[in-house]
């Protein structure tokens, strides 16, 4: 775990080495405005310290990290007048991520605005037996025990 890297983007935004539009800051914590919105207001959410991946986090960051999310969508939502949003993380190479430094995006959504629920972004849908949805289920519970 390194807190800070000098080839990410993401932390030269946190350094202030790179210019961004800041919109709130917390001790753990900067969302900024993405500099290719998706949508008017689409802002990111991101830990301060330099980590890839949602899982890499320790519970306090992480906790930080959500608190911010859930303290800044509403307002998000206000200031740009949305009628609800899309609140995500790509999270790995393989779905999508492009900056390897944890962000969530807040996506401000309005009725008939064109766009599509989460559930557009995944490939084809799996044809799973119930039997493979019981094995799916109790690998993930086993290995929260
Ligand atoms: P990802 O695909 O990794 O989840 O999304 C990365 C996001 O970061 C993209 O939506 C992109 O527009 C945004 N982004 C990339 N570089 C910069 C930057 O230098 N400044 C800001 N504000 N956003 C950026
Ligand atoms: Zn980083």
């Amino acid at each position: 775990m390194t807190d800070s890297n000098e080839d990410c983007i993401f932390c030269r935004i946190v350094e202030g080495e790179i210019p961004s539009r800041t919109v709130y800051e917390t001790d753990g914590a900067l969302a900024f405005l993405d500099a290719n919105p998706l949508a008017p207001g689409h802002t990111l959410v991101i830990p301060t310290a330099h980590h890839q991946h949602l899982q890499d986090l320790d519970g306090h960051s992480a906790h930080v990290l959500y608190e911010t999310l859930h303290d800044l969508v509403p307002v998000v939502e206000d200031a740009v007048d949305a009628d609800g949003s899309n609140v995500a993380f790509n999270n790995g190479s393989a779905a999508g991520q492009e900056v390897p430094h944890v962000h969530g995006h807040i996506v401000p959504r309005f009725e008939n605005d064109g766009g599509s629920p989460i559930h557009a972004i995944a490939g084809e849908r799996p044809e799973l037996s119930d039997a493979e949805l019981d094995d799916i289920a109790d690998a993930i519970a086993e290995r929260t025990e």
